[in-house]
């Protein structure tokens, strides 16, 4: 028997930075080339047709020209749900499986969800510079917020997420609304078929749909100024991506008052985040932390390693997306 190819770790290509426990467990196990595609394309010319894997984040940009340059690959590891980053068309036309990461984050991306509406309406983030600052010394009391607890919630994508999030909501005896592709006959929620319509009927109106062409631009200013209801009411919470939301639009309504605010963890071009946003006060932002707890980011990764163990190993991969099953 050959000890070499026993002990030789396989080669795979990781394209995000990722975070320490993620990293380390590849190393341990892989030969890791970290970007080498963008630091040193001709070491990676050297490398290409040893790796059969490629590694990253839910926002990895995994194009069909990167796929192409790597004679041998067969899989793409996204650590993360989202995927719209990977050209699931190529992949499939290649021969290659594309793996997620679903259901570990359900739990975290929800919990964000509801902190940045709770942040929005009761401004929170307002609330701690007021302190800190002394100006509930010198001033007084803040001016007064918006009730979330009983306000009608509008969710926009109702997969493993977005009942997640209503499951959240129905703590709060908020009316649940609900826009999807399809119906879901076993929810006890309004289904409206349109995002304009089921922004007109709510409050808060919550975005957790994928990313991606289908979803670009959804909420656009149509939607938005049917959130406002002409009076500027009406808070946008986005957990989904920056992309499904037509950014120059929520600006446009947030400096006009057309709705009365938001929450935002995803931006279309994220990380460069358009500094017009900064210094609104009816928007809270967060760094895309959805997913961002340790607990849950081990879990992701472990999901990650086991899709890459079971292919390196022949046997069926956990999670497949749906597009390359
Ligand atoms: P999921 O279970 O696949 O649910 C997606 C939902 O979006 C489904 O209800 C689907 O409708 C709906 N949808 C898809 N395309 C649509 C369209 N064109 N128009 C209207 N609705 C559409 O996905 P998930 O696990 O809940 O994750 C959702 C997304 O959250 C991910 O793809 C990712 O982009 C984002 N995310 C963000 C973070 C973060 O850190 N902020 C973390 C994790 C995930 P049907 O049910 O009718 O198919």
């Amino acid at each position: 028997m050959n000890i070499t190819s026993q002990t030789t770790k396989p080669e795979i290509l990781v394209v995000m930075p990722l975070p320490p426990y993620a990293r380390a467990q590849l190393d341990l196990h892989y030969i890791v080339h970290d970007r080498i595609h963008q630091t040193d394309p001709q070491a990676f010319a050297g490398v290409a047709s040893g790796i059969r894997a490629i590694v990253g984040s839910g926002e990895a940009k995994v194009p069909r020209s990167l796929m192409a340059q790597m004679p041998n690959l067969k899989m793409v590891s996204v650590i993360g749900v989202g995927y719209d980053g990977v050209d699931t068309i190529a992949a499939n036309e290649l021969g290659i499986k594309v793996t997620h990461t679903p259901d570990v984050l359900n739990d975290d991306v929800a919990d964000l969800a509801l902190g940045l509406m709770l942040c929005a309406a009761r401004k929170l983030p307002q609330a701690d510079q007021y302190v800190r600052q002394g100006q509930w010394l010198a001033k007084g009391p803040m001016p007064l917020a918006r009730k979330v607890s009983g306000s009608r919630v509008g969710i926009v994508g109702m997969g493993r997420i977005g009942k997640t999030i209503a499951k959240r909501c129905a703590a709060f005896d908020m009316p649940i609304s609900y826009t999807a592709r399809s119906t879901k006959a076993d929810l006890p929620f309004t289904f409206f078929a349109s995002a304009t319509d089921l922004a007109a009927n709510v409050d808060f109106l919550i975005i957790i749909t994928p990313g991606g062409a289908a979803t670009k631009g959804m909420i656009n200013a149509e939607v938005l100024a049917a959130l406002g209801k002409g009076r500027g009411e009406g808070y946008v919470i986005n957990v989904a991506r920056g992309t499904v939301i037509d950014q120059p639009a929520l600006i446009h309504a947030l400096q006009n008052n057309i709705i009365a605010g938001a929450g935002l963890d995803v931006f279309d071009g994220e990380p460069t985040v358009p500094e017009a946003f900064f210094g609104m006060d009816n928007v809270t932002l967060a760094p895309h932390v959805g997913s961002a707890t340790n607990a849950t980011r081990k879990a992701m990764a472990d999901l990650a390693l086991l899709n890459l163990a079971n292919f390196y190993a022949s046997k069926p991969l956990v999670t497949v997306v749906p597009e390359c099953q």
